[in-house]
């Protein structure tokens, strides 16, 4: 039966496709398709898995000395049941044949189905055994790990789209899949950046935390913030991903799904017509030039931002190269590779390069945010204090992007300053990290240095910040979050981040007017940056530079380029005045 979820829209179009349920701890299982000719294979290697296992645990069963508890034999027999279920078996070679699933994939996923319907078991004890299978699944996958793959996963990249685009021709069995969780981090959503999925939803969420803004780069239509839908839709479920209206309808019916292949369509129709203004400058009609650069998260990226013409990247979160590793953080040469592949990337434009910006709702490993025992990590280490904090990892990164700033034009970025001593320590340790690198005799380039401006205080204090840096940069998500005190990550709140706040809007305004006077760059790189609806109101308080994901450069353009910034101005200043400027902007 036909039902609708709401959620939030975080990243637009519309999404068909059946559901892949992934629990959070499940995400960094790889998922891929297998060619047709390798399933025996793939259904052999979990068989080999499983065999081990059996044999290991056996084993551990005859080993248990005689005074040991006769509960723990007893569980060992479960878990050796467990690994004879039929419905287990089965599955796993129903996702490997019929859906052609990779090994890992096909087991997740069928655990997931079985989990699910321990979950709904009346008897306590049987809802118990949830956790045995959950072991054992875990053991096979170890096993399967350890005995190493004969199928190779398909290179990574544009490439996967396609080869899904192919099995979609070849295989009618092969549908199109949205991937539905309660929560992803946004190390594992880089994962899932190169994979097969069209569109996703998950539980949690706001619309800027980090989770939301990977799966706007993305460019696949989203929905975060749709509290219990991982509960309510199963494995394999039809599901539309409406990212404009922020619903997900499910199971539906014929004539739904019509109405929205139509919309897709429209979408489609509409980004060809934008694709369209790509090569057109972003001048407004009063002649105005503006710089709509790109926000990356990897230096692969940039092959999207130079296809889409933006004019440099405004924001390279170089925090993603740090994220998932199991706490083993990147080397200076990893590091400079990565940059200077940026910079390679951009083919001489310039490109702004955030240190490290690590804490909140975007922990070092996957399951950081869990186990964080701070009390509020929004407003504790992270960013610039967590670099500070650790001057030995500062430096290395700083000599990094000072090492491939040789390579081209490089704009150093520091996020979360609020303090003058802060900002001696970084401007310290950047002399300190040249310093190092004269010692060695390194080859380094020059950079122009610039603040975020995303704590209130800090926008409070612009004068102080002007002194100091090159270029300033609004980051408008954290602003927000800070100023309402509003997690931004938080999805029980969400209705009252609102970016067209009269605080919010002043602290922009005077930013941007304060750079103005005394002649210094100022950019927005926050969500605010790419939402067309904000566009002619941030032109008319002055703003020349946005910097946003490469997918929403297009439509940005379109509102440039009908613009007439000068007469913008003094609607602008009414708008942020007024008490409530929504309002006023809807009505104008
Ligand atoms: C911001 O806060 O607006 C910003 C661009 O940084 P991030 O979203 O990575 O915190
Ligand atoms: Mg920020």
């Amino acid at each position: 039966m036909t039902f609708s979820i709401h959620g939030l829209a975080v990243s637009r179009g519309i999404a068909i496709g059946r559901a892949v349920l992934v629990a959070s701890s499940r995400a960094d299982v790889a998922h891929y398709f297998i060619d047709a000719e390798k399933t025996a294979d793939e259904v052999q290697r979990v068989r080999l898995a499983r065999n081990a296992v059996t044999d290991e645990i056996s084993r551990v069963q005859r080993d248990l000395p005689k005074e040991a508890p006769h509960e723990l034999a007893a569980l060992l027999d479960v878990q050796l049941m467990l690994l004879q279920d039929e419905q287990l078996i089965s599955g796993v070679k129903h996702w490997i044949n019929d859906r052609h699933y990779n090994a890992e994939w096909a087991l997740t996923t069928q655990f997931e189905v079985i989990a699910r319907q321990f979950d709904e078991m009346e008897d306590e004890y049987l809802r118990e055994r949830k956790a045995d299978l959950e072991q054992v699944v875990e053991r096979i996958l170890r096993a399967m790990k350890g005995a190493g793959s004969p199928v190779q996963p398909p290179a990574q990249g544009a490439g996967r789209k396609a080869q899904q685009q192919d099995l979609l021709l070849e295989d009618s069995l092969d549908v199109p899949l949205v991937l539905v969780a309660h929560d992803i981090s946004p190390a594992d959503m880089l994962q899932f950046k190169q994979s097969l999925f069209v569109g996703f939803a998950t539980d949690v969420g706001g619309k800027t935390s980090h989770t939301a803004i990977v799966a706007r780069s993305m460019d696949i239509p989203a929905v975060v913030g749709a509290r219990s839908a991982s509960q309510l839709i199963k494995q394999d479920d039809w599901v539309i991903i409406d990212g404009d209206a922020g619903v997900l309808i499910v199971d539906p019916s014929p004539i739904i799904l019509a109405e929205y292949a139509f919309k897709q369509r429209q979408g489609e129709l509409e980004r060809e017509r934008l694709n369209r203004l790509r090569h057109t400058p972003a001048i407004t009609l009063d002649g105005q030039r503006v710089d709509l650069l790109a926000n990356i998260e990897m230096p692969a990226d940039t092959l999207g931002a130079v296809a889409t013409g933006a004019v440099g990247v405004g924001l390279f979160r170089s925090e993603f190269l740090f994220m998932g590793r199991s706490g083993k953080l990147p080397d200076e040469e990893e590091q400079y590779q990565a940059y200077r592949q940026a910079i390679d990337g951009m083919q001489g434009l310039p490109v702004t390069i955030r240190t490290v910006d690590i804490g909140s709702d975007k922990p070092l490993d996957r399951l950081g945010k869990a186990q964080d025992t701070h009390l509020n990590p929004a407003l504790g280490l992270r960013a610039i204090r967590w670099s500070l904090a650790d001057p030995p990892m500062f430096l290395t990164q700083l000599r990094a992007i000072l090492r491939a700033a040789a390579h081209g034009q490089v704009n150093l970025l520091v996020p979360m300053l609020a303090h003058v001593s802060e900002i001696r320590q970084t401007v310290a340790l950047i002399d300190h990290a040249r310093a190092q690198l004269d010692t060695k005799g390194v080859a380094y380039g020059p950079v122009k240095l610039g603040a975020m401006i995303e704590i209130p205080a800090a926008a409070l204090m612009i004068k102080v910040f002007l002194k100091h840096f090159d270029f300033l940069s609004l980051g408008t998500n954290d602003l927000i979050q800070y100023t309402l005190a509003i997690d931004r990550a938080d999805e029980s709140v969400a209705h009252l981040y609102d970016p067209c706040h009269p605080a919010v809007l002043r602290l922009v305004a005077d930013t941007i007017a304060e750079c103005q006077a005394h002649d210094k760059p100022v950019s927005v790189c926050g969500e605010m940056a790419g939402d067309v609806s904000m566009t002619r109101l941030l032109l008319g308080l002055g703003l020349r530079c946005f910097s946003m994901h490469p997918s929403q450069i297009l439509a940005v353009k379109q509102q440039v380029l009908r613009a007439d910034a000068s007469k913008l101005q003094a609607w602008a200043q009414e708008v942020i005045s007024s008490d409530d400027p929504a309002a006023r902007l809807v009505a104008s």
